[in-house]
């Protein structure tokens, strides 16, 4: 799977329709300290549904949102989109595949996946097992290394399943544990009204 390119609109620093082309190889971002850099990281963090501000280096949600300059007023959407080359590792039928979040000043939030309305959790779905997505391992922030040599087994062992393949089950396994706990509560309920019914 190959990143081809990232479109930004009102995020953070990227007041402007910024668009970023990637070619083969290893790509560098470099600029002079505060203008953007780390703000890409953390834009392909968000489109891939990272909900925690501490990570994404803001306070609410909202300061993801150009927040205006001196001589330029705030925006209230913020937009990115990544388009990705598939070659197979996602589990849809395109050869090109576009993720994009869209988040107003309102609070009200939009995934697409190629164009089409979908939830956070499909977003989720999609890349689990690729080694992209909120906890994989293919943004290795300053740290990071630190911080997975240092966490518990239990937690190390995450990295391990998202890179043999299975998390995509065991989430789904948990999901079918969730929906048979909320089935179990509803027999119940059902019998004690049978029971006061009888
Ligand atoms: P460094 O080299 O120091 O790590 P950098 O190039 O990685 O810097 P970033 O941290 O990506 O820079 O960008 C910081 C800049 O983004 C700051 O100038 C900050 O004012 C701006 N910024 C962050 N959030 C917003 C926002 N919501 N609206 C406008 N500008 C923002």
């Amino acid at each position: 799977m190959f990143l081809k390119s990232i479109d930004l609109f009102g995020f953070k620093s990227f007041a402007e329709k910024s668009h970023i082309q990637f070619t083969d190889g290893i790509s560098a971002l470099i600029g002079p300290n505060g203008c953007g850099k780390s703000n890409v990281v953390d834009a392909v963090k968000w489109v891939l549904g990272e909900q925690a501000t501490k990570s994404l280096r803001a306070e609410r949600m909202e300061d993801i949102i150009f927040n205006g300059t001196d001589t330029r007023k705030p925006l209230n959407v913020a937009e990115v989109t990544l388009t990705l080359e598939n070659d197979g590792v996602l589990p849809l039928d395109f050869p090109e595949i576009t993720i994009r979040r869209r988040l107003f000043r309102s609070g009200e939030s939009e995934y697409f996946v190629n164009g089409a309305p979908v939830k956070l959790r499909d977003v989720r779905e999609l890349f689990y097992d690729t080694g992209i997505g909120k906890t994989a391992y293919s943004i290795m922030e300053q740290g990071k290394i630190d911080q997975i040599l240092s966490t518990r087994p239990e937690d190390r062992r995450a990295l391990f399943e998202e890179a043999a393949g299975i998390t995509r089950y065991k989430m789904r396994g948990r999901e079918a544990d969730r929906k048979l706990e909320r089935t179990e509560a509803n027999m119940h309920e059902v019998d004690s009204v049978l029971t006061e019914v009888r």
